[in-house]
């Protein structure tokens, strides 16, 4: 049996879960200040910071464990270049999941979503990519300009995953990414036959 560093033999759970690790590369895509870096950063990191935190590096990484498989997502933010209404093919490239993010107190970023889809679809295999799209600052219920049920009848329409977060008190953060992280293994799934 391999063994971790210095330590016992891994067996059951920890050794298959080893054995099966996969990369997965996720994308997020959407207006400028929706909150696509305060997202990612809860992703990677479980936090969010009140200035606009940009997020340094190329990605944040977080694993996370199935019953029978570790994902190591890389999560990849725009770091600015969405201000330009596109972002370079490269970032597309081999993204197993797309984050199409809009800010439910701002409607005008709802309709670029849709845009973005398209952008993203020129860019990408259909059914290769598990596309989510995602109403974020839920908590602002006061200002809010989109109803959840028009976010829901543009994910059913267009045949996406739907969910509405806030980054700022980390609701249904956890259980989006849990919520991806499955529908990825089983894209993985289909495609390995
Ligand atoms: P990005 O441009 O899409 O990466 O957006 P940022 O992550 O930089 O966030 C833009 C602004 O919105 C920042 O001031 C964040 O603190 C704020 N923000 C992000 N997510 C939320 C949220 O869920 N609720 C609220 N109220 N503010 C948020």
């Amino acid at each position: 049996l391999p063994r971790a560093l210095g330590g016992a033999p891994l067996q059951g759970d920890k050794l298959r879960r080893m054995v099966r690790t996969f990369r997965v590369k996720m994308v997020l895509l959407g207006s400028s200040g929706v909150g696509k870096s305060s997202l990612a950063l809860r992703f990677g990191k479980d936090e969010f910071r009140s200035a606009s935190p940009t997020v340094g590096c190329a990605f944040l990484t977080r694993v996370v464990h199935l019953s029978d498989v570790t994902l190591r997502f890389e999560i990849w933010d725009t770091a600015g270049q969405e201000k330009y209404h596109s972002v370079t093919p490269l970032y597309y490239r081999g993204a197993h999941a797309a984050l199409l993010v809009y800010d439910i107190s701002r409607r005008e970023t709802f309709i670029r979503a849709q845009l973005w889809l398209k952008e993203l679809k020129k860019h990408s295999i259909p059914g290769s990519i598990v596309i989510w799209l995602v109403g974020n600052k839920g908590d602002l219920a006061e200002a809010r300009q989109v109803p959840v049920e028009e976010g829901q009848a543009l994910a059913s329409d267009t045949e996406l995953f739907f969910t509405e977060t806030s980054a700022l008190s980390g609701d249904q953060v956890s259980d989006l990414l849990l919520g991806i992280a499955h529908r990825v293994y089983e894209c993985i799934g289909e495609q390995q036959g």
